[in-house]
């Protein structure tokens, strides 16, 4: 290396020194070039559509495991009993976010929309264990046992259901019964009735009723003889002829 060559390299690291210094003073000097966040105090603004951690609304999730399917590096679980009104009841659900890419295509394909991206991204753990997300608190065996009782309890609630309506079935039967010997009954105590008085509508009765109208109003067409007139009450006056007849003998 001769001494031209020497001399410009000092040349090119003091201009270059110069030019960093120059960017730094401006940095230091000009608000509108701050770019430092006091994180964690301060954050960036997230923008929309981000893919952060996943977040599953269990109260929304149908247990359908479409998301497990999905999902291709396996980072899902969960666990499902079907409950005492046919519906399948999650006992844990975990993603392992410490495997998970954040494709979102668990999010695509989830048919209620109950799992989202949040626009979470921190998360320092120690063990890799603290990377899976577990969203049911409760110990899954625990849920599964209580899962089970509610449907032992609805399968004997409808057993009893359906043994009170088999016992109901008789005892309407019995009611029928107990009408029918009533109805017998009343036309026991209505026989006798019967037969002094011929019933109302037959051929008898209607000539009994006809007779004693009879006896009692004249037929229509004749005059009743009005013993009470006069005519009724004057004395009769025998025919001359045969007085004078007897005068003779
Ligand atoms: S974002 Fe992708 S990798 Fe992560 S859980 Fe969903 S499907 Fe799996
Ligand atoms: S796809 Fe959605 S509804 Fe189905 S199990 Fe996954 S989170 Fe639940």
């Amino acid at each position: 290396m001769g001494l031209k060559a020497y001399m410009n390299d000092i040349v090119e690291a003091v201009v270059t020194t110069a030019k960093g210094m120059r960017i730094t003073a401006r940095y230091g000097v000009d608000p509108r070039e701050e770019v430092t966040l006091q994180y964690p105090e301060e954050r960036w603004e997230i923008p929309e559509g981000y893919r952060g951690f996943l977040h599953n609304d269990i109260k929304t999730c149908t247990a359908c495991t479409m998301c497990v399917k999905t999902c291709p590096v396996d980072c899902i679980s969960l666990e499902s009993v079907r409950g005492a009104d046919k519906r399948m009841v999650l006992a844990s659900y975990d993603i392992n976010i410490g495997r998970c890419m954040y494709c979102g295509l668990c999010v695509e394909v989830c048919p209620p929309k109950s799992l989202k991206h949040t626009s979470g991204y921190e998360m320092a753990s120690v063990t890799r264990g603290e990377l899976i997300l577990h969203f049911i608190a409760e110990d899954a065996a625990e849920i599964k046992a209580r899962v089970a009782r509610q449907v032992a309890e609805a399968a004997a609630k409808a057993e009893a259901q359906a043994a009170a309506k088999a016992a109901e079935v008789p005892s309407s039967g019995t009611a029928e019964v107990a009408k029918a010997a009533e109805a017998a009954k009343a036309g026991a105590q209505a026989g006798p009735k019967a037969a002094e008085v011929p019933p109302s509508g037959t051929a008898e009765a209607a000539g009994a009723q006809a007779s004693a109208k009879t006896a009692e109003v004249p037929l229509s067409g004749t005059k009743a003889p009005d013993v009470s007139s006069e005519s009724a009450k004057a004395p009769v006056v025998e025919p001359k002829a045969a007085k004078e007849g007897e005068n003779k003998e």
